[in-house]
């Protein structure tokens, strides 16, 4: 490249240790503020679309401004244009937790900025991430195969395992589409993709579909497996429709159940999926992306764990419902060869003597982009702050939260619940025409006191879509203040639509 020649530069305006340590306290005093006055704030947003972009000029400043206007600003222009999610009145969609442990990890993350592609590259990223992803497997109570020293045999062959940190559980759903993809591929020589089919439920996350469409799998080779009363994948019509499939000359090749659906909290009925899955060499990916922390108790685990010896993948977020800030996704797999298989292609340029003795591991072949962030610091300094039994007492106090919310919409006859509440998560709609329960959501959002999200379930008989609302209870302040005074503006809006 010929560029003209360089003119003598003017000083770089870098922000000197000393000025980062007076700008660096006062931001840290205004997160511990906020952290304090959100439970005070309108929870959603009030501004209407381009209000916020208004705000800025057309163009980047041509020198640098001073801290005192930069600050300013958080008040001004970002604030108004926030919906708190994590006020302790915030019920929509599934909670996004963070904490003073995860923010000071991240906080460090940023400052090493280390990229943890390779072993090579930061030992230390590689190695907590492995030890740490061993420690939650334990947490969890999930099967010994996932942990990173296990090696299982399966079809003759040695398989090890491991967890790794994504981006989000529809990445990690993705990685695994793809190593089931190539792991049948690599089974059937000559296999073309067109042949290949996917399964989940009908109430399954829509990344799932997504991640289909990602991976190259047809539209029409994706099956929505109908669901029972309560919700689950029916695994009698899964084992029929990929006898279906097989019989047509198809393949399929990998299926995902849901523990914890997004709609309703609906448990497929993982080891009978497993079973079927086995018959059919098919890989079982389970996405349990909120309702998988609360595996931390072990009362939980008999229903949310059970089965998961049989599957191949396991996939939650504690950035959902384990005080751990975004993005923290955590996958497990069986078998990493299926993975690496999938992913790996190794440059010049990316060559090292740890990597290709083979004695280390290289996380950027467990995942899609090659560079990666520290996100293990958050989630140790998290399990180390918190400890176990922390993390079992908040689950808890959520759970006794969700019984709490539950017996009050039980003690008003004007509303039903087309769903069992699974844990912290509550469905409910007012009896009669679904506009009613679509108004009531949107007077109470509309009060800024509370946030609320919607879906639709199908009624049992009917097959119907009726629109449900739900209140997912998992915010990291939230108390039973929060829920009686929320519940006693659903009652009073439900008196005017
Ligand atoms: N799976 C389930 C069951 C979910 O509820 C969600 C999001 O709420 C996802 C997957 C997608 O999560 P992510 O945003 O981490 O991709």
């Amino acid at each position: 490249m010929t560029t003209p020649p360089t003119p003598s530069p003017t000083p770089v305006p870098h922000m000197t240790p000393d000025q980062f340590r007076e700008v660096g306290r006062r931001v840290v005093d205004w997160i511990a503020d906020y952290m304090d006055r959100v439970k005070g704030l309108p929870v959603r947003a009030g501004v209407e679309p381009g209000q916020v972009a208004s705000m800025l000029p057309g163009h980047a400043p041509a020198k640098g401004e001073g801290w005192d206007t930069i600050l300013a600003d958080l008040e001004r222009v970002v604030l108004p244009g926030i919906t708190h999610w994590q006020s302790p009145r915030f019920f929509g969609y599934f909670p996004c937790n963070t904490t003073g442990p995860a923010i000071l990890a991240d906080m460090v993350s940023s400052a090493l900025n280390a990229q943890g592609m390779m072993w090579s590259t930061s030992p230390a990223v590689t190695e907590i991430e492995t030890r740490v992803l061993d420690w939650l497997a334990d947490i969890l109570g999930l099967p010994d195969k996932f942990r990173s020293d296990a090696q299982t045999t399966r079809d003759g062959r040695t398989l090890r395992g491991g967890g790794v940190i994504q981006g989000t559980a529809s990445e990690s759903s993705l990685v695994c589409l793809l190593a089931a993809r190539a792991r049948a591929a690599r089974a059937l020589p000559g296999l073309s993709i067109d042949a290949m089919t996917v399964y989940t439920s009908t109430q399954a996350h829509s990344s799932i579909a997504k991640d289909a469409r990602v991976a190259g799998i047809a539209e029409r080779n994706l099956r929505l497996v109908p669901t029972r009363a309560d919700f689950s994948m029916d695994p009698d019509a899964l084992a029929r429709m990929m006898r279906e499939d097989t019989e047509r000359g198809l393949t399929p090749v990998f299926v995902c159940a849901t523990v914890g659906t997004t709609s309703s909290g609906a448990i497929d009925p993982v080891r009978a999926i497993g079973t079927i899955c086995r018959e059919r060499g098919a890989w079982l990916h389970v996405d349990a992306a909120y309702a998988g922390a609360a595996s931390v108790c072990p009362e939980f685990r008999p229903v949310l764990n059970d089965g998961l010896d049989l599957a191949d993948s396991y996939v939650f977020n504690p950035h959902k419902w384990l005080l751990t800030t975004f993005d923290c996704s955590t996958l497990w797999v069986e078998s990493r060869e299926a993975i690496i298989d999938a992913l790996s292609i190794t440059p010049e340029y990316l060559r090292n003597a740890a990597s290709d003795a083979g004695s280390v591991i290289d996380y950027r072949d467990w995942q899609i982009p090659l560079g990666r962030r520290f996100r293990s610091l958050k989630l140790w300094f998290v399990l180390r702050h918190y400890g176990v039994e922390g993390l079992r007492s908040y689950i808890r106090e959520h759970v006794r939260l969700g019984e709490l919310l539950e017996g009050l919409v039980d003690a008003d006859d004007r509303f039903e619940r087309p769903a069992d509440r699974c844990l912290s998560l509550v469905t409910f709609r007012l009896k009669g025409a679904d506009a009613r329960s679509k108004a009531l959501m949107e007077r109470v959002n509309a009060t800024r006191e509370a946030f609320l999200s919607h879906t639709v379930l199908p009624d049992p008989e009917t097959s119907e879509s009726r629109y449900t609302i739900r209140m997912a209870i998992g915010a990291v302040g939230v108390g039973e203040e929060d829920i009686r005074r929320t519940w006693a503006i659903i009652a009073r809006e439900a008196g005017n639509v």
